[in-house]
């Protein structure tokens, strides 16, 4: 008898956490590395949210609480859904996770049975198949190119459905594409879940505040409210707040699905850090003027890494509304040969000629499920930003 689970082999490593710790490897024996493939904001913590933690400390704010969340990070998700979301939620209807990815977790988990489908358009965050086999059900990618912009089409949305189909997934602004949907596209996506009420959707808003160029973000349940009972709305303070190791997600929708969450939370991790949820109080309740003032980075970064790569020979970029990913294609140079005779075939190939012959680190778009793509995170300084795309238009330039 094999002591590892089978259900091990349904799922692999997450390959953006692959690639960072490549990247961390290489740097340590001493090469000249830049990581492009880390998913995290590189600004601190602001001070107000530390201080919040520290007095958590010194209160004695130090023991159990609620399974799924304190009463008041429960009200500051709710206040905050209602200023920003146009949302109402009761407090039953909140649940709070170790980061936006346990709420994800629990709520497949709490929901899928084997056989049960889950649309997800690709290119798509790397955890949302893997969890999805994890709970026994079937992924159903949905191919959404760079001819739509990367965003699901209700044609291709429609085409989809079928009667095994419990969950479609949207995630905006989008990792690994960066792409936003408008209000309106968000109308044309729910007049095809009003044909099909045994749907469910999960939006997954974790970049939420990160969107330029006026972009107004708009979420589903908002857009269309015949959707507000069969729709979970996710989002945390991860990356808006650049919380990432503090570990809080939170989400809002209806009761008995809330309830269901916290069934597995009760009987895995129990209730987020109390420390941790203090400053996520903090974070909701406190001045949110500094976003902006990241934003103002974000996009500088954007607009010079989209400009510098359509200069590499082989590659385009399209420019996205928001988060702090880009997903340039590479397909220009498929089928090229590098300098020491490889033939490059895939995007896993144009990914380790770019770490070996420049040591910039990127995410394969194959770990997205859309090739040949790949993926950067320009959530790093604009000096080491130019430095990498300068390198990527050398190492284009090298391919014959
Ligand atoms: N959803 C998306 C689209 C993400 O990119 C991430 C993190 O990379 C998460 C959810 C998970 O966020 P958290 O760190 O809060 O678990």
């Amino acid at each position: 008898m094999a002591f590892l689970a089978d259900r091990l082999d349904r799922i692999k490593p997450s390959p953006t956490i692959a690639v960072t710790m490549k990247a961390r490897e290489l740097k340590a024996q001493g090469r000249d590395i830049i990581g492009l493939g880390a998913g995290e904001p590189d600004f601190d913590t602001p001070e107000n949210i530390k201080q919040a933690a520290i007095k958590a400390i010194n209160s004695g704010d130090t023991k159990y609480t609620n399974v799924d969340g304190t009463d008041a990070l429960k009200k500051a998700i709710i206040a905050k859904f209602k200023r920003e979301n146009n949302l109402d939620y009761k407090i039953d209807q909140i649940t709070v996770g170790t980061g936006g990815k346990q709420v994800l977790y629990n709520a497949l988990v709490a929901t899928v049975n084997p056989g049960d489908e889950v649309i997800i358009p690709a290119p798509y965050w790397v955890s949302y198949p893997d969890i999805v086999h994890l709970a026994e059900g079937t992924p159903v990618a949905v191919e959404c190119g760079q001819n739509h912009q990367f965003k699901l089409q209700p044609e291709m949305l429609e085409a989809a459905i079928t009667p095994k189909t419990k969950w479609l997934i949207l995630n905006s602004p989008s990792n690994p594409t960066g792409a936003a949907y408008t209000a309106q596209e968000l109308r044309a996506l729910a007049d095809v879940l009003l044909r099909h009420p045994h749907v469910w959707v999960l939006t997954d808003d974790m970049y939420e505040h990160l969107v330029y160029d006026n972009f107004k973000f708009a979420t589903i349940a908002e857009v269309e409210p015949k959707l507000y009972d069969r729709t979970l709305t996710m989002n945390g303070v991860s990356k808006s707040y650049c919380m990432t190791g503090w570990r809080i997600g939170y989400a809002g929708g209806p009761t008995n699905l809330i309830k269901a969450i916290a069934k597995i939370q009760s009987q895995s991790t129990s209730n987020p850090s109390s420390i941790s949820q203090a400053a996520a109080v903090e974070a909701l309740n406190g001045p949110q003027d500094f976003i902006a003032k990241h934003n103002v980075s974000f996009k500088e970064r954007r607009d010079m890494v989209v400009e510098m790569l359509n200069k590499a020979k082989g590659l385009h970029c399209h420019k996205p509304e928001g988060a702090f990913y880009v997903y340039p294609s590479c397909a220009g140079a498929i089928g090229k040969t590098t300098p020491e005779g490889k033939k490059i075939a895939t995007d896993d190939d144009f990914v380790t000629y770019l770490l070996e012959s420049e040591g910039v680190a990127a995410v394969q778009g194959s770990a997205f499920g859309l090739s040949p793509h790949f993926r950067i995170s320009y959530a790093t300084s604009t000096e080491a930003l130019k430095d990498a795309c300068t390198r990527i238009i050398r190492a284009c330039e090298k391919l014959t």
